[in-house]
């Protein structure tokens, strides 16, 4: 087919174990899916379940093992917060995926970051509005290198800023457990083999400046590194 000028290549994520890269098609995230979380955000988990919103595929930024990403401080905002996650890579598309299934649609696991306009996010939240400009800038989903086998159930996932721990849970912490929030997801929207799904981030949310470094890790998947740098 004739372009009329050369299409963005895909954004490619390190694959542990090969030198063959994972294409990213599309990234879907799952909002307030740790309890604590949502407490801190102002929600009721026993009243509102999670749900999912968007970022766009190039937002990714794939951070390679033993890298430290220089993440640029994003325009407009005043506060940048820090959100450590497991994320899902998806291998075997598909819709209405039952959750005994969902495993056997997963290519691997990763540590990802859902950085965050917290300020523009909760002006858009108040005036029931989207939040892409809070969720879906560029650079906005820095990735380190996928594994194909999971993490332990019960693994820790936590973040760091400057050697201090600002977030930590369990995996095992999920409101929507992997299987279930693939189910759910593929119950509205049909998965394809690239598609990145970031499954929420436990309590401890909180803002970086620049200068700041990011630890953030998963047991059994390494370790995230970022330094925020000048805008
Ligand atoms: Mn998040």
């Amino acid at each position: 087919m004739d372009y009329a000028f050369a299409p963005q290549p895909p954004v490619g994520v390190a694959v542990l174990g090969t030198r063959a890269r994972y294409p990213v098609r599309r990234v879907y995230c799952v909002g307030r899916n740790y309890a604590a979380h949502a407490r801190e955000m102002g929600s009721d988990p026993d009243r509102e379940p999670p749900f999912f919103f968007c970022k766009p595929g190039d937002a990714v930024v794939p951070v390679d093992a033993g890298a430290v990403l220089e993440l640029p401080y994003p325009t407009q905002t005043a506060e940048l917060h820090h959100e450590v996650e497991l994320v899902v890579a998806i291998g075997r598309g598909g819709r209405d995926i039952v959750a005994g299934d969902a495993l056997d649609h997963v290519f691997g696991y990763g540590v990802g970051l859902d950085m965050t306009r917290r300020d523009l996010q909760q002006t858009m939240r108040k005036a029931g509005r989207p939040w892409e400009i809070g969720k879906a800038f560029d650079a906005s989903a820095p990735l380190g290198p996928l594994q194909r086998s999971a993490p332990d159930a019960r693994a820790t996932i936590e973040l760091a800023v400057n050697g201090q721990r600002r977030q930590s849970g369990s995996l095992d912490q999920l409101i929507w457990s992997v299987p279930e929030t693939i189910a759910h997801l593929s119950r509205y929207f049909e998965l394809q083999p690239g598609d990145l799904i970031f499954t929420g981030t436990p309590e401890g949310v909180g803002a970086v400046v620049p200068g700041d470094l990011i630890e953030a890790r998963i047991d059994g998947l390494g370790e995230l590194g970022v330094r925020i740098a000048a805008r």
